[in-house]
């Protein structure tokens, strides 16, 4: 009885061993030998039991089970930690390991060197198939130790810099061997013996040959987390090339890059060229165990700025603006923190520009606060909603009169969108315009004005065959490839008398584009429609634009309409801009009119025609339609 039951136990210990056999041909490298003691482990006992079955007692067999089983014990406590590193990390890293673009490679400490213990299909590429799986790194590139820029150190040290303090650390170094270049690498600790590093080679990509600093192109990569950005801008650093000559721009731009490098080493950061006269400055968190306190970044920014303001090349210095962000920034969609604290430094920067108070240094830095953030919320808000198409059912036009300022006639009207969103309540065009100006959605828009008041003055046309629309379009659409072909179509199609329609167009000074803005200009005119100066006096080069090119009419801006006859130099104002209308023959049209005592004012000052809230409001195309059938004035008497 005893016999079968050993017999049993027996058969089982050598059946368990050849199920698992098979597995051994599959399981991974690590694994094999545990596995294979193991099997070895159950199958000397086996033989143990199969003796003692047959009552061969063998004292030396069970010194061969002992040993066996001690060895498997272990082999089994050596591994442990290793295997469940390598387990996770190998599943961590095969899901993105194969396809990335960038070079990924698994190292393990062996002595004062790394051996490769795994490598992507692209880290192989980018090295040009020197590495392999069980190289040891160092050994096979030596010349690893090479200059390190802007830091020297060397890129071994970096490695073990970074397996002894647990933390990534981001390198950019030239290598000079068989696959010379620039590449940078970003080295992870996983555990005390495995380091995960990411490779992308990068020669004459990330820096820019004038200055000798990164370029934006360095903000795409791996890069260590960045705290602070400083967002420099040159003032009027065109005028200086303008007038100076690219050589001396030149030699500012590296005079400020020279700055900037200095602070990026003091403080541990990067300095970019950002493009043309454009710098970032990044910054990491300030070290909290450093003996002294790290100044606040505003105070480096005007430590900067200082430093900038000091500079001077052959008689010629330079000024500069300074957006500055910090710490976690919500305001922006982007994925990247890095992108996110680049776009609050250069919204702080242009609010610096705009709101310009003085030229004291402490007003050409701005830091990116929780007003900037909340106005950064709402545009994004809006942004998101004018991108649905179904904003378009929420708009409508209204129409405000233009009159003639002496009678009170209606001759014509200006269409002004209106936008009644049912998640956001009415929003005014100045604000959401704007926003449709910065993310191309004002295309989509001006073309959906277009049609309706086109649509909207064929039927007024049939009422009052003089009667004159105009419609709002921003100077970015002249600037746009198809905006001729757009309107053309929109007009051709619409059967109105097209001198009677008006396209108004805020003046900007500001062009990307001046030679197709003239062109669109001189499109319109072709197509004879008319072209009005919106919000005249309000731009930045009202004159020159109107010597370019010949308007029909120009809207003065309500901020020069005078209140009162003592307002003596808005009426001087005034009764400039009406002599030049006088010279080079455009109509007037005085905006803003609210009271009575501006109308005669106005009269008196030969403007012929007014708009504004004491003719009418803006209204309701079936308000206007009723009053164009009444045929009476507004506003007078
Ligand atoms: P704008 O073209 O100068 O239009 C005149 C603005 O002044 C209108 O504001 C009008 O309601 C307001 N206004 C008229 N008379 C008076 C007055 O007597 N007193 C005061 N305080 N204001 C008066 P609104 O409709 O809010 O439009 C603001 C701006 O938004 C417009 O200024 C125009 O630049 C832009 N806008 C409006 N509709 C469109 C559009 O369809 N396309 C584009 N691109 N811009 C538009
Ligand atoms: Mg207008
Ligand atoms: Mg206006």
């Amino acid at each position: 009885m005893e016999i079968a039951a050993n017999g049993a136990i027996a058969a089982a210990y050598f059946v368990i061993p050849l199920t698992l056999l098979p597995l051994l041909r599959t399981t991974k490298r690590d694994l094999w030998l545990n596995l294979l003691l193991l099997i070895l482990f159950i199958f000397s006992c086996g033989i143990g039991h199969t003796l003692s079955a047959l009552h061969m007692h063998s004292a030396l067999w069970h010194w061969v089970t002992a040993g066996i089983s001690w060895a498997a014990v272990a082999a089994l406590l050596s591994s442990q930690t290793r295997l469940r590193y390598l387990g996770e990390t190998f599943s961590l890293l095969e899901a993105t390991w194969d396809q990335a673009l960038t070079g990924k490679v698994l190292c393990e400490r062996t002595g004062d060197d790394l051996k490769v213990l795994k490598l992507n299909p692209a880290a192989a590429a980018i090295t040009k198939n020197l590495l392999r799986p069980g190289d040891r790194l160092c050994e096979k590139m030596p010349f690893h130790q090479q200059q390190v820029y802007p830091y020297e150190v060397p890129l071994i040290d970096l490695y073990f810099a970074a397996l002894d303090s647990g933390e990534p650390k981001r390198l950019e170094y030239q290598y000079k061997g068989e696959i010379s270049g620039w590449y940078m690498t970003l080295v992870t600790p996983l555990s005390p013996e495995l380091l995960y590093m990411t490779f992308t080679e990068v020669s004459g990509v990330i820096h820019d040959p004038l200055t000798g600093l990164y370029n934006r192109r360095v903000l795409e990569m791996e890069l260590g987390n960045w705290e602070v950005c400083l967002f420099i801008d040159l003032d009027r650093f065109k005028l200086i090339n303008d007038q100076r000559g690219h050589f001396l721009g030149d030699e500012l731009l590296k005079a400020i890059a020279e700055v900037l490098q200095d602070f990026a080493q003091r403080y541990s950061g990067v300095a970019v060229r950002n493009g043309g006269d454009e710098f970032l400055l990044l910054l990491p968190a300030s070290d909290a165990d450093a003996t002294e306190p790290c100044p606040t970044p505003a105070a480096i920014a005007e430590d900067v700025l200082n430093e900038i303001l000091a500079i001077e090349v052959e008689g010629a210095s330079i000024s500069a603006s300074i957006g500055v962000a910090s710490g976690t920034i919500d305001a922006f969609q982007e994925d990247v923190p890095i992108n996110r604290l680049q776009q609050a430094a250069e919204t702080a920067l242009r609010e610096a520009k705009r709101n310009r108070r003085s030229n004291l240094p402490q007003h050409r830095i701005q830091v990116w606060n929780s007003n900037l953030a909340r106005r950064r919320l709402r545009q994004i808000t809006l942004e998101a909603y004018l991108a649905q198409r179904s904003s378009e059912l929420e708009f409508w036009l209204a129409y405000q009169p233009i009159c003639q300022m002496e009678t009170g006639a209606i001759v014509g009207a200006e269409a002004l969108i209106r936008w009644d969103s049912a998640r956001l309540g009415r929003v005014s065009p100045s604000e959401f315009i704007p926003v449709a100006e910065a993310t191309g959605l004002v295309h989509r828009i001006s073309d959906w004005v277009l049609c309706h008041a086109l649509e909207q003055l064929a039927q007024w046309q049939e009422i009052s065959p003089q009667f004159n629309l105009s419609v709002n379009i921003s100077p970015l659409e002249l600037e746009d490839d198809d905006f001729l072909d757009r309107i053309l179509q929109r007009v051709s199609g619409a059967g109105i008398a097209s001198h009677h329609f008006g396209i108004e167009i805020t003046e900007r000074g500001i062009y990307s584009n001046l030679e197709r803005y003239l062109q669109s200009l001189q499109g319109m005119r072709d197509m004879s429609l008319r072209l009005k100066v919106d919000d005249f006096g309000m731009g930045q080069s009202g004159l020159a634009q109107l010597l370019q090119f010949r308007f029909d009419e120009v809207k003065v801006d309500r901020y020069f309409i005078p209140t009162n006859a003592q307002n003596l130099e808005k009426v001087a104002i005034c009764r400039a801009i009406a002599n030049l209308a006088d010279g080079i023959h455009f109509d007037l049209v005085a905006e803003g009119i609210e009271h009575a005592d501006q109308r005669r004012l106005m009269l008196e000052l030969n403007y012929n025609y007014g708009q504004g809230y004491l003719f009418s409001r803006p209204m309701t195309a079936q308000n206007l339609t009723t009053l164009l059938r009444e045929g009476r004035g507004l506003g007078v008497g």
